[in-house]
């Protein structure tokens, strides 16, 4: 069957559109795997219905011509690797909320790129468009142009499983304050983009300013938090026990969203997403039946 065609996520030109791994082939990404998607959400309860797609040789999505699968997978990809394959020797030594050291971590400014290409294709056909500075950084060698606002972190799983959140937003009732992320994370590595600036969490590891290493052979110290990922929700580092003791109770000072509070998270995801209508508003288990009120 000839491969269908599309216009390509990352440069938008029209033609057949090729297998893009998520993550690499070679992060561990080459064996059987189930992909569950979040399809609907109930407006009554806020129960999710998922629908499972397998993969018999690794999760890939048709999202990037074969021209920049081929051109930005030769570039980046290695880089990323060998920093998956140095966490993945480590990680069964090192307990839940402990930190994995990694000195001279090789070519920091190509694995910051390739943690980019995979948002390209984790963070749905539209993400390009709604954010210019996304496909020259990407495609130009030696752009190192990443806005104020945009923060890029990394940190270590030893889940089995992963998550993709796609452009999402969520509100901390603590602080009162929206936040615009994605996350998108695979055994043994969690990416996260803020695009709302600095996330102030000492769970993830900065590596925005991986542009400063944009000429060759360069290296960094890295320092990784192992955090636990075991609900489907976003920058959500809670155990399942925790995430088991917790589902029953709300917390005594949670406030009701607001209408406005509502709409402008709405307008936030859209802007960063490009999605209109596609998507779903979500929040944690004990917090989305007060979302919907
Ligand atoms: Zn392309």
């Amino acid at each position: 069957m000839p491969a269908p065609e599309g216009h390509c996520w990352l440069c938008r030109e029209y033609g057949k559109l090729s297998k893009e791994h998520l993550p690499a082939e070679k992060a561990y990404n080459d064996c059987p795997r189930l992909l569950m998607k979040i399809v609907d959400i109930n407006s009554r309860d806020g129960t999710l219905r998922w629908d499972p797609t397998q993969y018999s040789k690794g999760v890939w999505i048709r999202s990037l011509c074969e021209r920049c699968n081929t051109k930005y997978g030769n570039r980046y990809v290695g880089s990323y690797v060998d920093l998956v394959r140095r966490v993945a020797e480590r990680i069964s030594d090192v307990h839940e909320s402990h930190t994995i050291p990694i000195s001279r971590v090789r070519n920091p400014f190509l694995i910051l790129k390739q943690v980019m290409l995979q948002f390209v294709t984790a963070n749905g056909d539209r993400f390009v468009g709604a954010n210019d500075w996304v496909a020259p950084f990407i495609m130009e060698r030696w752009n190192a142009e990443i806005p104020q606002n945009i923060a890029v972190y990394l940190f270590a799983s030893n889940s089995p499983s992963g998550r993709n959140s796609g452009v999402s937003v969520h509100r901390d009732w603590n602080i009162n304050k929206t936040r615009v992320v994605s996350e998108f994370t695979s055994w043994p590595l969690g990416t996260v983009i803020s695009y709302d600036g600095e996330l102030i969490d000492d769970r993830l590891s900065p590596i925005h300013h991986w542009t400063q290493y944009a000429n060759k052979n360069q290296y960094a110290d890295l320092r990784l938090r192992v955090n636990p990922v075991a609900s489907e929700y976003p920058l959500d580092f809670r155990t399942w026990s925790e995430i088991r003791s917790s589902s029953t109770k709300e917390p005594d000072d949670l406030k009701n969203a607001s209408e406005q509070d509502v709409e402008e998270m709405m307008e936030k995801v859209k802007k960063v997403s490009g999605e209109t209508e596609n998507w779903i508003l979500s929040g944690h288990p004990n917090t989305v039946s007060r979302l919907r009120k």
